[in-house]
């Protein structure tokens, strides 16, 4: 199971990694502005469609150069879990800065656990609020001998968060959450 995150952003509603059911939140979600997802694995997608019938207002966004993985059970990772599962769902590739009403997100490539892993990032109140899926963990990175997985590419990626100012809080698709400054600490994949 992976982090699904809700992230209230102003007066905005976005889901990032939809790997929980809709019917299973308790609160209610009047309106979600988008659908962001961080990469194509099967556990960060595994409710993207349900959630695309839910909200079909709201925009989904994957990188389309995960494209070729969330059709294939082996590439998705939906074989990790004992299951062979392929997702069909509509998406949008997106640009590098996403506009909403009140909201921009930045989108940071960040190519190594899969090709089209992407972090997506939210400034509020001076804030920065770093989405970063399989890209960054605290203390570690996420593993890149899956399909479309490159190391060389992991390390080019993870170099480039780490000058992100020391306070950025990072979001990542497993366990805690962290801070750049922690990572750039204590992460070995960092330095
Ligand atoms: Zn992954």
């Amino acid at each position: 199971m992976s982090n699904m995150y809700l992230a209230y952003v102003s007066d905005e509603v976005f889901i990032i990694d939809p790997s929980v059911s809709p019917d299973s939140l308790k609160e209610d979600i009047s309106a979600v502005s988008a659908i962001l997802i961080t990469h194509g694995h099967y556990d960060h997608i595994k409710y993207a469609e349900e959630w695309h019938q839910k909200y079909p207002e709201a925009p989904v966004y994957m990188s389309s150069a995960d494209s070729d993985l969330i059709g294939d059970p082996r590439a998705n990772a939906s074989f990790m879990d004992g299951i062979l599962q392929p997702f069909d769902f509509p998406y949008e590739n997106p640009a590098d800065t996403l506009v909403f009403a009140s909201v921009s997100i930045k989108v940071i490539p960040t190519p190594g656990h899969t090709m089209g892993s992407v972090c997506y990032m939210f400034s509020e109140d001076g804030t920065d609020y770093l989405f970063t899926g399989d890209t960054v963990f605290a203390g570690s990175v996420g593993r890149t001998d899956m399909p479309g997985g490159s190391y060389e590419l992991l390390k080019r990626s993870v170099a480039v968060l780490s000058t992100f100012p020391a306070e950025t809080r990072i979001f990542p698709g497993h366990g805690p959450e962290s801070t750049i400054g922690d990572e750039n600490r204590y992460n070995p994949f960092f330095n």
